[in-house]
């Protein structure tokens, strides 16, 4: 792709992402802190206190590696902790231990599909590199950062296990850049490392630049949409300033969720200026041995479950695609796959019940915990047989994801059960009798005289009847009519 066509725009992002694991990166203070209160997790070490001395979580390096693996980088035989050092009351000790010339891995790949410029394509994202560090503290603020008369520290976050993935400017729109990201908390995801859904899970910074000017870093910013709006405003910051012939400085900036704007914090600090050097608490890690068997822990991961999938359920590129974004979701449908129509199971997850959980913002996750794939195969099995209509199993998942229940009680206590051919011919009838002068523009040709009458009848039998059958009923019957009286 030509980069000049939207503006010379690039974009590299480092992602941090919070690792599952029980305790923190170098203390055994556990991870489960979402729900208490602040500075409850914590102790010497993670608080930073003289004289503590940090431990390396094997668990957490294992997940490292692994998140490494899957975006198919190289890992190295050495790796080695850094302190960076910088001063900010989120950071206790007054350096964060975070990694620097020796990584756990270098140069990855991730490919995407995007869809600029229009169908969708697909694009490689290089990873310059993945490692490991420790999360500081959260700062939080009354309102928002530039109108709080005080700030408020909680160490609960401090010495989470964080790994890094950093790209290449690869990326060339805000849009491609939230792809990305998918692409990459899928891959988490799968991992099982990585609980996507947990607020503040993800957090990037991205850096920016458009033709004609330096590079902007935007530090920070929490929520997928973020990352995007952040982008989209930034570009256009950027752009304006080359305009009106004024120079994109080199700056980190804070990205406002609330106002969704960027503002200038400090000019860009370099590398040199955090002074990094070898964590002296910390020997080197040899972790080539640990490889070969982290590489079999690497499950099947989105791109080829997506191409399995179409190719053993036939199933279209974009439900194969849709099916496998999340595991969860991937391996609900191959549950329900297995005992009922491949294809019906594929429209009915990814067009209708993902629908209902987006409107919901629920995850699969959680559906899961009202809709058991038993009870989905029941659904569907229903709908073969004819037992209820399409609008009918809708129904029954929306009640079944609002207010639970199975979808027998459903069918029984709302009445949804399709009715028989009788009865929809009896309605037929009726409705024919009291809209003659529909009848007789339907004759003449008003094709919309049919849908008067055909809605009139769905009215009747409460949308028990299925609309094509209906059409069908109520045209046999005029042409029947019809060819009475000549
Ligand atoms: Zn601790
Ligand atoms: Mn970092």
């Amino acid at each position: 792709m030509k980069s000049e066509e939207i503006g010379g725009v690039k974009i590299g992002l480092e992602c941090h992402a919070q690792l599952l694991t029980r305790t923190k990166l170098f203390c055994r203070c556990p991870t489960n802190y979402q729900n208490s209160e602040p500075n409850t997790h914590v102790c010497e070490t993670c608080l930073g206190l003289p004289g503590a001395l940090p431990v390396v979580n094997g668990q957490a390096l294992r997940y490292g590696i692994k998140v490494a693996l899957a975006l198919g980088c190289a890992i190295q035989p050495e790796t080695i902790f850094y302190r960076k050092n910088y001063y900010y009351p989120d950071l206790p000790r007054g350096f964060q231990i975070t990694q620097y010339d020796f990584p756990i891995a270098l140069k990855g790949l991730v490919s995407i599909e995007s869809t600029e410029n229009g169908g969708a394509k697909e694009r490689e994202i290089r990873i310059t590199r993945v490692h490991m560090e420790e999360d500081p503290g959260r700062l939080v603020y009354k309102g928002t950062i530039d109108t709080a008369k005080y700030s408020l520290v909680d160490y609960n976050r401090s010495g989470m296990p964080l790994v890094e993935i950093v790209t290449e400017p690869d990326l060339r729109s805000p849009k491609e850049a939230r792809i990305f990201l998918g692409k990459l908390r899928s891959i988490l995801g799968y991992l099982g490392v990585f609980d996507g859904d947990r607020e503040g899970a993800m957090r990037v910074d991205a850096n920016i630049s458009v033709a004609g000017g330096q590079r902007a870093e935007v530090k920070n910013i929490s929520s997928y949409k973020g990352v995007e709006r952040a982008l989209a405003f930034e570009i256009t910051r950027q752009k304006n300033l080359v305009r009106r012939g004024l120079v994109v400085t080199q700056e980190t900036r804070h990205f406002d969720e609330v106002r969704g704007i960027t503002i200038s914090m400090r000019t860009k600090e370099f590398e040199h200026d955090y002074r990094y050097f070898p964590e002296p608490d910390l020997v080197p890690l040899h972790i080539s041995g640990l490889v070969e068997e982290l590489k079999r822990e690497i499950p099947e991961l989105p791109d080829e479950k997506r191409t399995r999938f179409a190719t053993q359920y036939s199933i279209t590129q974009e439900h194969a695609t849709a099916l496998t974004y999340d595991i969860t979701i991937a391996d609900f449908y191959e549950a329900v796959a297995s005992k009922i129509d491949s294809k019906l199971s594929a429209v009915w997850i990814a067009d209708v019940l993902k629908g209902e959980l987006n409107y919901r913002s629920i995850s699969m996750r959680e559906a899961s915990e009202r809709i058991s794939t038993d009870e989905f195969v029941s659904i569907l099995g229903y709908l073969n047989e004819s037992v209820i209509t399409e609008r009918g199993a809708t129904e029954i998942l929306r009640e079944m994801l609002d207010h639970g229940g199975t979808p027998d009680e459903i069918i029984k206590g709302k009445g949804l059960a399709s009715i028989a051919s009788g009865d929809i011919e009896k309605a037929v009838s009726e409705v024919i009798g009291a809209n003659k002068s529909a009848v007789e523009d339907y004759k003449a040709g008003k094709n919309e005289a049919l849908n008067f009458i055909v809605g009139q009848v769905m009215k009747q039998t409460r949308g028990r009847a299925e609309p094509k059958e209906v059409r069908e009923f109520v045209r046999a019957r005029i042409d029947r009519s019809a060819e009475g009286q000549s």
